[in-house]
């Protein structure tokens, strides 16, 4: 078995690996190619953290596996730990022995940003200038980077639940020498682009927060009860998605779907669109939302490609195991 410790992903892995890992896995689920397992996710009644596993087989890229791992709400304020911990395993396909143990922290934050990145390059209006954030929480600055190398943007806006955060987000921008304005949730309707990206319950934004031709990821709802918009905007806006089981299930249009307002056929995969099997944006005032709920072969994907560059650099370990 090989394993591929946390600190070591920086070193190995980066935004273009993730993006292209991404894009291509997207493009074979909706080929019919590979295919996700049941997500289980369980609150376990301590920590208030939510654990669980995402797993999958991608025929194609021959990646068979899962994600183990979850959410700990206080990890940063009890212990200075990010509140996401996760571990991928990779199988051998031929035989089922275990190849590969892969740290799953910054791999999902690259893999999670990376999607969004995928939906900005496929749906997003070519003229779309400006970048809008609704978070800024720990994965908001990977979607922010992510985004403006993926497309090229005039100025970032962002809002923010708890708004001491929204520094960091001006941070991501100076890198790339964008101006940073901090934005009440009616300004957002300046963004051609929007990443909404908290661990919100409740609906914090909707139509009256975008204009007509923008791009919406969702990109926090990976949870049963979860919802950042709200349902209006998913009857409004052309849906895709990553998986449309997630999607309506424990995604962002789980609400919308459940209330009747949205038919499970009216959400789209975004594999489709990569495909070229259907036409994604078709006019420059349709509201485009991508619903991205988070794969297990998102992580096997990018994972897989972690072990080989690890492999090729002598990075990582080998055990008999
Ligand atoms: P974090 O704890 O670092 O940040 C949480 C963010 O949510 C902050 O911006 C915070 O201000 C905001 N927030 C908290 N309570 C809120 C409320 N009541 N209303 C509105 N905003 C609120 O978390 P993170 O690591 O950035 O993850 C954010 C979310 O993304 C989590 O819910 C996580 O489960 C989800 N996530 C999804 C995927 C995916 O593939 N779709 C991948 C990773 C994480």
């Amino acid at each position: 078995m090989y394993i591929v410790p946390e600190a070591a992903i920086a070193d190995i892995l980066t935004r273009d690996d993730a993006f292209a890992a991404v894009e291509q896995v997207f493009a074979a689920m909706s080929a019919g190619d590979a295919y996700n397992f049941p997500v289980i996710r369980e609150a376990i009644g301590h920590e208030d953290a939510l654990y669980g596993f995402k797993g999958g087989f991608d025929g194609k890229g021959m990646a068979l596996g899962l994600k183990a791992g979850g959410y700990w709400p206080h990890n940063l304020e009890k212990r200075g730990l990010i509140n996401h911990q996760s571990t991928v395993f990779l199988f051998d396909p031929d035989t089922g022995k275990v190849a590969a143990m892969v740290g799953g922290n910054l791999l999902t934050a690259l893999r999670t940003a990376a999607a969004s990145s995928v939906s900005i390059k496929h749906l997003a209006r070519k003229d779309a200038r400006v970048m809008g954030m609704i978070g800024a929480g720990h994965q908001a600055k990977f979607q922010l980077r992510a985004a403006l190398e993926t497309h090229s943007f005039d100025k970032v806006i962002g809002w923010n639940y708890h708004p001491e955060m929204l520094p960091s987000l001006a941070e991501v921008a100076a890198q790339f020498d964008l101006p940073f304005e901090r934005v009440e949730l009616d300004g957002m309707t300046e963004a051609d682009v929007v990443i909404s990206m908290t661990s919100s319950f409740d609906p914090i934004f909707g139509t009256a927060h975008i204009s007509p031709g923008t791009h919406v990821a969702c990109m926090g709802t990976d949870t049963v009860g979860k919802q950042e918009c709200d349902a209006d905007l998913i009857v409004a806006a052309t849906v895709f998605t990553d998986e449309v089981a997630q999607s309506i299930t424990l995604g962002e249009a789980q609400h919308a779907v459940k209330a009747g307002r949205k038919a499970k056929e009216d959400i789209h995969e975004i594999g489709a669109v990569i495909n070229g099997t259907h036409k994604g944006r078709t006019s420059d005032d349709e509201i485009t939302l991508f619903d991205g709920t988070g794969v297990g072969l998102q992580d096997l994907a990018v994972a897989a490609s972690i072990v080989e560059v690890a492999k090729a650099k002598g990075i990582g370990h080998e055990v008999d195991f």
